[in-house]
């Protein structure tokens, strides 16, 4: 039988599952379509989506390395990422997509781990922007 986690893995799971649920919180308060077919309304899936993969965590919750997009492109992604690497580049420009690429391959190399706590304090600063995104608020960027 597997050993049961540990307390502490516990919690990070835990807090890593809150800033998941806060990223998506916000990619629904902000965009409400998808950022590279437009699709949006009755019947449509929006999927919190990555531009670089996921897996990586520093990059994970970098608010410009998600966005939402349709069931049918989060899919095609894997196979054809130019189409959501093109809507990046036109709304964050070159210099942010340099800059996302070298933090992502930091966190490829197994640099900046994430802790317990940088879960949780992520998780905090995105439930209080989707909060006030869906007050009617604006957010730059
Ligand atoms: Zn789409």
């Amino acid at each position: 039988m597997p050993r049961p986690p540990r307390p502490s893995e516990l919690a990070r799971r835990r807090a890593k599952n809150r800033a998941d649920d806060a990223a998506r919180q916000y990619a629904r308060a902000k965009y409400g379509y998808c950022v590279t077919c437009g699709a949006t309304g009755e019947g449509v899936v929006l999927q919190w989506a990555h531009l670089l993969p996921g897996g990586v965590e520093v990059t994970r919750y970098d608010k410009k390395n998600f966005a939402q997009q349709c069931s049918g492109c989060n899919m095609l992604h894997e196979h054809q990422p130019q189409r959501y690497t093109l809507w990046f580049l036109h709304h964050y420009g070159l210099d942010a997509y340099e800059e996302l690429c070298a933090k992502h391959n930091v966190g490829m190399s197994g640099g900046n781990k994430m802790r317990t706590e940088d879960f949780i304090r992520i998780a905090l600063d995105l439930e209080v922007r989707a909060r006030r995104l869906n007050d009617g608020e604006r957010e730059d960027g």
